[in-house]
């Protein structure tokens, strides 16, 4: 982790923290949290989110609040600063959980959201696979071939930012925004979005959010499979650690957790050599670290 990456971290949680310490709902420090990570640009998120194999910039976000279980989504959003805005718009404004594509963006410009550029000729230049991606432009089919060929499955860092929160009420929330992976077919969509894969939240049992490899984390549900074990009376720690070694178990993935309980129990568990983040009660100091046990 740089030290700018650990600076916004402290930034971003003294955000989300100040909100709940007005008495502010755990979902209105969640979104605030993850916007400073979205607005930073060092993060896979907002200004920093990856570019798809044609150079488009397609975005993922959902937040979730516990009371009520209320929820919305994003998926693949161009051209907004704070898809995780976009996805509270989704669920304060509409009946639906999710929307997706041009629809979802014309959907963020409706309530005027914060825009983003496309990508300028120079972040498509310094992108990592510009050179092969060049070539393949223009034809999906060398696109595809160019796809199987760098295929190494996850390759590449993993930034994608997320934040769990507990209020005054006894409220929990969830919410995560990502620019996907590495080498992603146009139109790829991950676990961010799915309500229970890459994030859940709910007052009787807990709140989590998810970074890793998507397809793997959507296909065990995973964000809910931990919430499962959280309501048989298993700590955070535990439901994390026993989901994530059935992840590596049963789909080979790689993944990191954010898990909180309504009593205010947490942990923070990866099977990623690394994982950023931190935690703070308003005490001391926010911890931050980029390894966690
Ligand atoms: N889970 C995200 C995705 O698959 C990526 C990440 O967490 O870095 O889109």
């Amino acid at each position: 982790m740089t030290a700018a990456q650990r600076a916004g971290l402290r930034e971003a949680l003294v955000a989300g923290y100040r909100l709940l310490h007005q008495g502010r709902p755990a979902v209105e420090a969640v979104e605030a949290t993850i916007r400073v990570l979205e607005a930073s640009g060092l993060f896979n998120a907002g200004v920093g989110a990856r570019l798809q194999l044609d150079g488009a910039r397609r975005m993922d976000a959902a937040l979730m609040d516990g009371h009520g279980l209320r929820a919305g989504a994003v998926a693949a959003i161009q051209q907004v600063r704070h898809p995780i805005t976009a996805a509270r718009l989704v669920m304060d404004e509409t009946a639906h959980v999710l929307l997706v594509g041009e629809p979802a963006t014309r959907f963020a410009r409706h309530f005027r959201l914060e825009r983003q550029r496309s990508p300028t000729r120079a972040q498509w230049k310094a992108s990592r696979a510009a050179a092969e991606i060049r070539q393949a432009r223009g034809s999906f089919q060398r696109t595809l071939r160019l796809y199987d060929a760098m295929r190494s499955g996850r390759a590449g860092k993993l930034g994608t930012v997320g934040a769990v929160a507990l209020d005054r009420e006894g409220s929990v929330a969830a919410g995560a925004s990502t620019g996907g992976i590495a080498l992603m077919l146009p139109g790829r969509v991950g676990d961010t979005p799915l309500i229970g894969s890459g994030i859940y939240a709910d007052d009787e049992t807990g709140a989590v959010s998810m970074t890793g490899w998507g397809e793997s984390i959507m296909r065990m549900a995973v964000a809910k499979e931990i919430c499962n074990r959280l309501a048989a009376g298993v700590t955070p720690s535990t439901a994390a650690r026993l989901v994530l070694e059935k992840l590596i178990r049963r789909t080979d993935g790689a993944a990191g957790a954010l898990v909180l309980s309504p009593n205010g129990r947490f942990a923070i568990r990866h099977t990623t050599p690394r994982m950023a983040a931190g935690y703070w009660g308003g005490r001391g100091e926010p911890v931050i670290a980029d390894r966690f046990a």
